[in-house]
């Protein structure tokens, strides 16, 4: 605990530093050995921020110091733009500290929402200056009161974009195992038919950046996942949310699901654990992108008894391996978000390095946690590259990352809209 109050005064105190330096100063010229720009790691290039823009980048040789600026040079480390969490729970925390039903059903959305203020800092502070929310399972829409209050600097956090309580079919989702008495409030609101006109509508008016659906969930007859919502219905999802400007993302586990939620218009499939390369191809077709979660697999595998490393993997971590090949395999693009909340707030990279562990090239691991996501997100006209005229979310981190991803963890600076946030 100690260790916690010193880390957080220390944090104060970096923000209280630069927040004054900032005053003084904006203009910044920053070097290190390799700067990843979202696609391509380049040796020796330098960066040059005023106010919250990137100015300019480019070999250092090519960039003069622009007068009256403060020179950051990192002599080991790797600059990259500031990183994007895909699929984030802020509202919870590891299940092996609190149970999911415990969160959803004991604890009040006002207790939720000061520890997710904690849960932003730490996500922002570990480099990712963006992060999409998923869904606040049972606090209503307390990730648009966290956005807001980020975005008015009352609180550091990420820049988010939030889903609010996102929608279930009646019937298919937790809690669950309750005497079917008592009425047990869900963690998410549940809608069908035509009643789903009125329910996205009611999001996207209480302040749902995008709609997520659950396309299915483990309610088969042996507790299998299978599709929960009709492909009229998802069609008819889409087209609300759709006409507000807004994009429809669906959990998506089972092939069916996976297959109905892309053909109804779904821009991103949550977790896809049964997806083949026929799905892969097929999302590839429809332009949508792959949000894998392994994390979340991996982790509850672990909650749940499993002894990485020391005992055999359980059938569900196989599958997901095996499931995550077929969708290299099958080239579609694939984003990184790994339902961060089942495992702690800031330890964001442990996705980044099981995609690395499950198979796929560091390079594109990187790739995913910027242009990838913010492509996916229509956030890349001004995240997730390092380029003239987008917004100044910068990282740095000692190493480089290209060749093990786990230097991500070593964070040296943070910079999101020209404010530094970390500076060791
Ligand atoms: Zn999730």
């Amino acid at each position: 605990m100690k260790i916690n109050y010193l880390k957080y005064f220390m944090t104060l105190t970096i923000i209280f530093i630069f927040g004054i330096k900032l005053n003084s100063q904006t203009k910044y010229y920053i070097t290190a050995p390799r700067l990843f720009d979202g696609e391509v790691m380049h040796k020796d290039w330098a960066l040059i921020i005023e106010n919250n823009k990137i100015i300019n980048v480019g070999p250092v040789e090519q960039l003069k110091v622009p007068e009256g600026s403060v020179k950051i040079n990192y002599p080991n480390a790797t600059i990259l733009p500031g990183l994007i969490e895909g699929h984030s729970h802020l509202m919870l925390y590891p299940y092996n500290i609190t149970d999911w039903d415990t969160q959803v059903l004991k604890e009040p959305d006002s207790y939720r929402t000061v520890r997710a203020t904690v849960h932003a800092k730490n996500t922002l502070l570990a480099g990712f200056t963006t992060a999409r929310d998923l869904g606040t399972e049972g606090a209503g829409y307390s990730d648009v009161s966290l956005k807001r209050a980020i975005n008015e600097g009352i609180i550091i956090g990420p820049r988010l974009m939030v889903a609010g309580r996102a929608i279930v079919s009646t019937g298919s989702y937790g809690p669950k195992g309750y005497d079917s008495d008592q009425q047990i409030m869900l963690g998410a609101e549940p809608a069908d038919g035509n009643d789903l006109i009125r329910v996205v509508r009611d999001q996207i008016g209480k302040g749902a950046d995008f709609i997520k659906i659950y396309a299915d969930y483990r309610w088969g007859i042996n507790g299998e996942d299978r599709p929960s919502f009709t492909l009229d219905e998802l069609k008819l999802i889409n087209e609300v949310t759709k006409s507000s400007g807004r994009v429809m993302v669906c959990h998506a586990k089972s092939k069916e699901a996976i297959r109905r939620a892309v053909l109804a218009g779904a821009e991103t499939i949550e977790h896809g654990d049964f997806i083949d390369v026929e799905l892969g191809k097929l999302m590839k077709q429809y332009n949508v992108t792959y949000i894998p979660t392994i994390s979340a697999v991996d982790v509850i595998s672990q909650y749940r008894g499993w002894k990485k490393g020391v005992t055999d993997p359980p059938i569900n971590v196989l599958n997901k391996r095996k499931s995550f090949k077929d969708a290299i395999a099958s080239g579609v693009s694939i984003g990184m978000g790994g339902d961060v909340g089942v495992y702690p707030h800031g330890e964001n990279v442990l996705e980044m390095e099981l995609m690395v562990e499950y198979g796929l090239p560091v390079i594109d691991a990187l790739k995913a946690a910027t242009s990838i996501n913010a492509k996916a997100f229509h956030i890349d006209d001004s995240l997730g590259y390092i380029k003239p005229g987008y917004i100044a979310d910068i990282i740095a981190v000692e190493g480089d990352p290209s060749k093990n991803i786990s230097d991500l963890k070593k964070v040296k600076f943070v910079m999101k809209e020209g404010i530094i946030y970390v500076s060791k």
